[in-house]
Parts: structure tokens; sequence; C-alpha cells
């Protein structure tokens, strides 16, 4: 199959990048390198031992889109090319609707136009908002609470849309809840340009010695330990549910919203102590107040996943702890 991956340069993009690639599919990347780094890139071609296409450029350039579009013709796109930090988002929110829902039309119109049925978009879990039930099922009401989660709502809607007005197009909504880990070679993994917003790059950065200790935002939920509660998702099964979410997509005629996650949770101090136990070194806590927007629990109903899909995670957070770890201790200072 011909896959264009936006984004493809990125965190979960690579990993999926190289799982494609195993799996003898073409791929071409197109990706700005607004969050990322060539060096990725060339990490996963010398892991496939395989070359790919790839473009720097902008999903919102209809010329570069339309252009790409012509010279690869590609069968499916895998849709990561986005921002996405929350908080970054309350300061900035038109950069997200630029990037995120304008891009994201400027893709939907070019596929249209090149006759590309079919595609896979990274949505995420925040599209639910607090819980009025757990674990969240794709029925759940969608009350976002950040621009950030509002960009993926909008564009989920607009994907609907664009489904239902064309018979021949297929998608997958992917709601992914919190992917973590890395590739078991430590050759690729997660690389934030600046200080982490997230649980396990930050505790990785206290276990190199970047950081001092981690706050842990929150000590009186109603949870095991009182620390938030959260489903996390290695992203090696991560990348595996795109392979599956395009070939059924494929098969398919219409918009599913799908969630990825285990459907178990871990607390703060639990992914902690797993930390501690993968890296054999201790993280120097500092309680915290709540982090504002932060819900209790999240954690996902996946047997919509497990049924659509054929898919399942395999990883449990050892798992995740240790190829994290391995990544970091291997790249203390990411791709640089
Ligand atoms: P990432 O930042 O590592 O990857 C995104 C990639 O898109 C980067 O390589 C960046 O350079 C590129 N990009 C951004 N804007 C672009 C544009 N306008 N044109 C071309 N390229 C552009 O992020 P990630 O963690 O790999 O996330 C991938 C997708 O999954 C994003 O859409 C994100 O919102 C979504 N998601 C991520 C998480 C998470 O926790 N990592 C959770 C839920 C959903
Ligand atoms: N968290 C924390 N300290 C940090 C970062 C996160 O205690 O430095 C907590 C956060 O409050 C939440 C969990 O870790 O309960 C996961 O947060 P993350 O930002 O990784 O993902 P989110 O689910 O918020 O998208």
């Amino acid at each position: 199959m011909r896959v264009l991956l936006t984004g493809g340069a990125g965190y979960i993009g690579s990993h999926t990048l190289l799982k494609l690639l195993q799996e003898q599919n073409e791929v071409l990347v197109l990706d700005n390198f607004s969050n990322s780094s060539m060096e990725s890139l060339r990490r996963v071609k010398q892991l496939a031992n395989r070359d790919f296409d790839f473009r720097n450029g902008d999903i919102c350039n209809s010329t570069l889109m339309n252009d790409t579009f012509n010279a690869f013709k590609p069968d499916a796109v895998i849709h990561f090319a986005g921002l996405k930090a929350v908080g970054e988002s309350n300061d900035k929110p038109l950069d997200y609707y630029t990037h995120n829902v304008t891009g994201s039309v400027e893709l939907l119109r070019c596929m249209r136009r090149h006759g590309c049925k079919q595609i896979v978009f990274s949505s995420s879990a925040t599209v639910y908002g607090e819980a009025d039930y757990l674990p969240y099922d794709e029925q759940h009401p969608l009350r976002p609470t950040n621009p950030y989660g509002r960009t993926k709502y909008f564009v989920e809607e607009i994907i609907k849309d664009w489904t239902a007005s064309w018979s021949e197009a297929s998608a997958v909504l992917l709601r992914y809840f919190n992917p973590v880990g890395a590739h078991d070679s430590g050759r690729i993994g997660e690389d934030p340009l600046s200080t982490p917003n997230n649980l396990v790059p930050f505790i990785s950065q206290v276990a190199i010695g970047r950081l001092d200790k981690l706050n842990v935002f929150g000590s009186d939920y109603d949870t095991r330990d009182g620390t938030g509660e959260r489903d996390y998702i290695h992203v090696d099964d991560l990348a595996r549910a795109h392979l599956s979410a395009v070939h059924f997509a494929s098969k398919n005629k219409a918009c599913e919203a799908i969630n990825v996650g285990t459907g178990r949770g871990a607390t703060v101090l639990e992914m902690v102590k797993a930390f501690e136990r993968a890296s054999g070194r201790p993280i120097p806590l500092n309680m915290a107040a709540r982090r504002n927007g932060d819900v209790a629990k999240s954690i996902a109903d996946v047997s919509k996943a497990n049924r659509l899909l054929d898919w399942e995670a395999i990883h449990n957070i050892d798992d995740m702890c240790r190829s994290t770890w391995n990544w970091q201790s291997l790249n203390p200072l990411g791709y640089k």
C-alpha cells in the first residue's frame, strides 16, 4: 500500500513509519520539523534498512500538498501532523486552529481532489473531557476543555462530514489515551524540545539528572493513592494500531472513532515506582497542588478496537518504563 504520513518525523509518526516500512508498504513522510528533526527519519531508515520518500513542508501549503499527491499518489493518509501542547494552546489558540484545523481541511480537500479515499486521524482522549462514567467508550459525550482538545473535536466532526459527503471515503479517528515508551532498539523515542509537560518524559529526565525532582500534581484525587490515574499505552502497541486501522479503512466505507488504550489505569505514584524499577534510580518527589484542567481518572474502553481492528495492547507499564529508560540512557540529550 502507498501511505502518506503527515507529521511522520514526530514521536508517534516515526514509530509507525518503521512498522509500515517493515511490512513492505511504500511511504512518503511530509513534515515541517516544527517539533522534530531529520535525525529521527535517518534512524528509521537505518532500522528498517529501507528508503522512503520525504518532503519538508507544511500541510497548510496547498501547492506543496497538491504536488505531493500528484507525485506520490497515496492510497491512504495517516494524519499525525499538528501542534499538541495543551498549555500552549491556551496562549496561542489561533496557531492551533490554523495548524490543526485549517491544515486538516487542506489535506482533506487535496485527498478528495486526487481520489485518495482513506484517512486515519490522530485524535485524543482529551475530546471526552470530564467523565460521566468510566471507562470512556466511544459514545461518551465529547466536551473538550481546552483549545487543543477542541481542535481534535472539530477535526473529527469535519472528517465525519467529509466521509458522509463522499460514498467512497473511509476514516478512522484513533483516540489515543496516554502514549509512552520507545522502540526496543533505543534508537527512536520521544524527544521533547523543551521541559516536558507529560509525566513519563518528565520522570525520565529526572532519572537521567536533567531535572531535579518530579512535581506530583495532586494527591487528593478519588483514586487508589490520591494521585491522577491514566491509561498509558506503549507507542509500539499504538503504532501497530495504525497498521490495523489502515487495513480496516481499506475495507470499510464510513467514519469510525476508536479508543486506543490498554483498558487499565496506573496512578502517578505507580508510574514512578515502575520507572524506579526500570532505571534502578530513585525519583525524588515534591507533592504539589493539582494542575488546572486535570481529571482524576482517564481509562479507555478498548472493546471496539478489539472488535473492529482485531487489535489489543500487549505491553504493560514495566515494558513502557524500561523502553523509555533504554532510549533516555542511550540518548541523554534525545536526537541532539
Ligand atoms: P510530535 O509533535 O512528535 O509529532 C507531530 C509532527 O507533526 C512533528 O514532527 C511536527 O514537526 C509535525 N507538524 C506539526 N505541524 C505541522 C504542519 N503544519 N505541517 C507539517 N508537519 C507538521 O507529536 P506526537 O506525540 O507524535 O503526536 C502525533 C499526533 O498525535 C498529533 O496530532 C497529536 O496531537 C496526537 N496525539 C498525541 C498524543 C501524545 O501524548 N503524544 C496524545 C493524543 C494525540
Ligand atoms: N503529572 C504530574 N507531574 C507532571 C506531569 C504530569 O503529576 O510533571 C500527572 C498529571 O497530573 C496526570 C498524569 O501525571 O495525572 C498524566 O499527565 P500527562 O500530562 O502525562 O497526560 P494527560 O493525561 O494530562 O494528557
